[in-house]
């Protein structure tokens, strides 16, 4: 799938549209998600223009992964959740049901998260 400027992150990023941030860096910004699942919902993004995981997995420098899971650690401590656990979590594609066209990954935390997947699915 190609790459689409118009997607809500791109926007975001270029100052469009407003985000709650909590961490940028060159390669990462993270902000709290507008529809919160969890006491403590944050995205991170890569400032790069890739479309997934799996885009951003094959096409990133190692410099930009390297630094989203920097980010994801470090958010976990200075959101006060790596004491108690956290969730992160991505979704590439339309089986999980991704919404958004520029990669990101979830940082969920602050309660108790329940099962991974609830209900079992197998
Ligand atoms: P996904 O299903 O993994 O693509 O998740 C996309 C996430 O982006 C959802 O949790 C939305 O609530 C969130 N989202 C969409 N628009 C915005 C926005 N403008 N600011 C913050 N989060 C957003």
């Amino acid at each position: 799938m190609a790459y689409d400027d118009g997607n809500v992150f791109a926007r975001i990023l270029r100052g469009e549209i407003p985000c709650k941030k909590v961490f940028e860096d060159d390669h990462v910004l993270a902000f709290h998600d507008i529809n919160p699942q969890a006491k403590t919902h944050v995205l991170l993004i890569p400032k790069g223009r890739y479309v997934s995981l799996d885009d951003f997995s094959a096409s990133a420098s190692d410099a930009e992964i390297a630094a989203l899971m920097r980010a994801v650690g470090r958010l976990g401590r200075d959101l006060g959740v790596a004491a108690t656990g956290y969730r992160f979590l991505g979704n590439h594609g339309p089986d999980a049901h991704q919404e958004v066209a520029h990669f990101h990954v979830h940082l969920f935390g602050g309660q108790d998260l329940g099962r991974m997947l609830s209900p079992p699915r197998v």
